[in-house]
This record gives C-alpha cells, structure tokens and sequence, in this order.
C-alpha cells in the first residue's frame, strides 16, 4: 500500500494506491481497513474517487464496505443501494464473502476473533493448493516461547489468566487459547472438495465432544513447513506425539471437516492458565 502526495494549481491530491487483484482467493479484509480510514479522511477535506479498472468488482467492494461500516448497512443493502447508482457494480464471489464475514465482525476487521483465523487458514490452504510455499513467516508465534515484551501487554497479562495447552509429558505449552480455532460439533464444512475419495465409510455422532483441538499453523510445527500434504505433530521438547496435520483437512470425530487441519488431541495435552 502507497501513499502519494501530489500539489500544484491550488489542488492537492492525495493517492493511496492498493494492490489487489480482482480474484476471489485475494485477501481483501486486511486491506479493507485503512483504505476504509483513508476515504474516511479525505472526506473531511474534499472529495475522495474511488477507482480500480473496470468499476465493477474491486472499487465497488470497497465502496460497498464503507457504505456498510458509516450506514450500518447490511452486505445486501449497501449493494443494492450502490446498484441504484451503477448498474455494473458486481464485487467477486470470493470478495463478497469476506464482505459477509466484515458483517459478521461487526462492520470491522478483528484479526483476533474466531471468523477471521477460520479466513485466513482457509487462504493458506488455498495457497498449499496451488503450491506456493508456506514458510515460517505464515505460521502464528509460538507460544511456548516468551515474546518481546511488551509494556501494555504485561499489564493485560497479568490481570487475565489466559488459557494454554502443556503437552502431558513435558508440560511445554504448545497452544494458547488463541491459537484454538473452534467450529461447531457435527457442523460446517470448510472444505475445498478434494477429499472426494475419502467420502463414506464412516458414521459419526453429533452428540459426542470433540476429541481434539484445531489451532492455527504454529511456528513450533516444522513438518507443516516442508510441502508435505500430511504429517505428525510431535512435541518440539520432548517428541511426544500430540496430533496430526492435512493441509486437505481431518473429519473431527463428531463429524466436522476441518480444512486444512492442525489437530491436537486432547488426551495428549492439559489445560492449565499462561
Ligand atoms: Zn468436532
Ligand atoms: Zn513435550
């Protein structure tokens, strides 16, 4: 993302230009933000154009957005409400989906909340699909290892007791909290259908709790880097085995496809606060 400024002649235009192609698998929501703030102070000062090529899908998303997020709009109604406007507008499917889940948020991005991991894991499953490769810098911070501490932080730590998962063995933690991605027993189905083979055989029951906990891809599970499809997840202290991940998903034993999957079974791990 760039900002430009340019003057002369009395007019003084500001740029910010995005980089974003027009796909459905292009991460929008970490955009939407600051160029929802960056329409919000221009307006204060003059006009803002909102362009990308064709007005039709890109532009009109982001419009869309900050009609939803200054209105209260829902996604529907500030499309329609825009269609009144220009006919053509038509943001992407992909691009509407993520206008949904900016609904869902509460017209905001919160990076920390349960629908926007499920998002991003869902983009890096699509990125292992067309063989880009996951590096380190894609998996969230280990939380066995303490962090650069941070001021503010320890002040927040100390009054909230968060929780963490210790492997049983070594008592490392390997999970906090919020590494955990949860999703409803018996319910949804994230995948991308490429496990079509793997269909039927099994019947799993609904009622039953789920035997393991699916967490973000963390810095700590190194096989995950190496372009394997599927792997163990051991212990990086003391090797214990804790679980499995499948960059094409694990069916949870309540009946949940989870797609790609970091699964850590819970009879390996206790729970016990940071
Ligand atoms: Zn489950
Ligand atoms: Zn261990």
């Amino acid at each position: 993302m760039r900002v430009v400024e340019k003057a002369g002649q009395g007019l003084r235009v500001t740029r910010m230009a995005v980089p974003l192609r027009d796909t459905e698998e292009e991460n929008l929501l970490d955009h939407l933000e600051p160029c929802l703030d960056f329409i919000d102070e221009g307006r204060k000062e003059g006009s803002v154009l909102v362009h990308c090529f064709a007005g039709v899908s890109r532009s009109a998303t982001i419009i869309t957005a900050y009609l939803m997020r200054t209105e209260q709009k829902s996604l529907e109604e500030a499309v329609e409400s825009l269609k009144e406007i220009n006919e053509s507008v038509c943001p992407n499917d992909g691009f509407l989906d993520q206008l949904r889940l900016f609904e869902e948020m509460g017209f905001k991005v919160d990076t920390s909340s349960n629908l926007y991991k499920r998002f991003r894991l869902k983009l890096l499953g699509q990125s292992y699909k067309i063989g880009e490769k996951i590096g380190s810098h894609v998996l969230e911070d280990d939380p066995g290892v303490p962090q650069q501490p941070n001021p503010s932080q320890e002040l927040s730590n100390k009054e909230t007791h968060k929780t963490a998962y210790r492997c049983k063995k070594c008592r490392r933690i390997v999970a906090a909290e919020d590494n955990v991605i949860s999703h409803t027993p018996g319910e949804g189905n994230s995948s991308f259908e490429w496990h079509d083979k793997r269909k039927g055989g099994h019947t799993y029951n609904k009622e039953k709790d789920c035997s393991s906990l699916y967490v973000e891809p963390l810095k700590w599970m190194t096989p995950a880097e190496d372009g394997a499809l599927q792997g163990k997840l051991s212990c990086i202290h003391c090797g214990a085995r804790l679980g499995y991940f499948n960059w094409s998903g694990i069916q949870c034993n309540c009946g949940s496809w989870i797609t790609p999957a970091f699964q850590i079974s819970k009879s390996k791990v206790d729970i016990s606060t940071i």
